[in-house]
């Protein structure tokens, strides 16, 4: 008899998404002739830059005539690409990181939830909360979870971000073996300091844990000091794995391109304690189960980082970001408490009480769609989020009616 992987059915529907939409449209139907301001995106909307675009077409042209079409290519990424993101997201910034420690990808998502398969199911694991739910998921499906009660799942460890800690999570009381960390950080905007990013790196070093490290929104960061990789960390390439991405960074979400980055020195344990590589291990995955990102997009995303686009792609972010910019000036002056949107395109707004509550009033009386904190994790469900992706112009209109509203 066939039977099924039944850990799937510890899934919890995420009705996060669908009960936005389904409440945004009870009320267009009610209210037909209001413009509805969706500032609940975690998508971004502007057109990939022009250099991009350009290196996308002449790709593709190279597709049609034989001498120069290309078919299967290497599953690890085509080392151009490779080589532009060593030379300009780690040599530049002084980090050792070499093109064949980078594994090209259609996604950080799917890397984020495929990276947990090379570990053993046994392990202990910590999320933050609240949390980019395809972390949780993937381990669910996996089996290292336990059930979920009260709106938790047993075995995970859940890092509380808030207000008191400054949206950074304290360090577990007990040993934890895998751990799931996202600066900037999504949902919340929170961002962390090299020393912040320091102590879970030692943490991780004395315990013989593994941080797996979310930067999809490393593009975002405008203040200095701030580090754009874990890597940036003395030790941090021998117990961390790090998720980069040009959706956010390039507007690649429909496009598909990603990277992770797999240090050679990056080391997990065999039961007999014995140390192993998980730059071999990732690559046995990576080669045996994916054919690799289409040969233009590749090219596509090594257009940005030429002069061009380099250019085009700090305007993109800094539009978005000139959004965020906006967004805080608001809260400030309804003197709402935020974090996030300095460094981050999201801006997590303290509800001061139920999320849902706010979400409802914020619909009814200004037409704006925020994304409901208690869809994160329990630690959101005074929280909304705002993003900063969409244009100026409805931003504007946006905080024009909120202020109108909440007065
Ligand atoms: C958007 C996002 C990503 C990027 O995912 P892709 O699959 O590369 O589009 C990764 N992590 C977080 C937290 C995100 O919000």
């Amino acid at each position: 008899m066939i039977r099924i992987n039944e850990n799937y059915l510890k899934l919890q529907a995420s009705y996060l998404f669908s009960t936005i939409a389904k409440r945004v449209n009870e009320f267009q139907g009610q209210n037909p002739n209001t413009e509805i301001i969706k500032l609940g995106i975690g998508d971004t909307t502007r057109a990939l830059p022009a250099a991009c675009i350009e290196a996308f077409h002449s790709s593709v042209d190279e597709m049609a005539a034989d001498a120069t079409f290309r078919g299967y290519g290497p599953e690890q990424g085509y080392s151009f690409l490779r080589e532009k993101i060593a030379e300009n997201d780690f040599q530049a910034r002084n980090v050792d990181i070499a093109a064949d420690e980078i594994f090209i990808s259609d996604g950080a998502k799917c890397d984020t939830g495929n990276f947990q398969e090379i570990l053993s199911t046994k392990i202990s694991l910590a999320v933050p909360d609240p949390v980019y739910p395809v972390y949780v998921d993937t381990n669910v499906m996996a089996g290292r979870t336990g059930d979920f009660e009260n709106r938790r799942y047993r075995k995970i460890v859940y890092l509380e971000c808030t207000k008191t800690n400054n949206f950074i999570p304290d360090l577990p009381t007990k040993p934890v073996d895998l751990i799931y960390l996202c600066f900037p950080n999504n949902p919340t905007g929170a961002t962390i300091s090299k020393e912040g990013l320091a102590k879970w790196v030692d943490y991780a070093r004395e315990n013989k844990s593994l941080i797996l490290f979310d930067a999809a929104y490393e593009a975002f960061i405008r203040d200095e000091a701030l580090p754009h990789s874990i890597y940036e960390v003395d030790g941090a390439k021998e117990v961390a794995v790090e998720f980069r991405s040009f959706s956010k960074t390039a507007g690649f979400t429909g496009t598909r391109c990603a990277f992770t980055v797999v240090p050679k020195e990056c080391m997990a344990y065999d039961s007999q304690g014995v140390q192993q590589s998980l730059h071999a291990l990732w690559n046995r995955r990576h080669s045996t189960k994916f054919n690799g990102v289409s040969y233009p997009v590749q090219r596509a995303a090594e257009a940005v980082y030429s002069d061009a686009g380099k250019q085009q792609v700090r305007k993109i972010i800094a539009a978005y970001m000139k959004n965020a910019d906006l967004i805080r000036q608001e809260m400030d002056a309804l003197g709402l408490s935020y974090v996030g949107g300095e460094n981050s395109p999201y801006i997590w707004i303290d509800a001061q009480g139920d999320s849902w509550d706010f979400f409802d009033n914020l619909l009814n009386s200004a037409g704006v769609v925020c994304t409901p904190g208690a869809g994160f994790g329990t630690c959101g469900d005074q929280y909304i989020r705002l993003s900063a992706f969409n244009s100026y112009e409805n931003v504007e209109k946006a905080m024009k009616r909120i202020r109108e509203s909440l007065k």
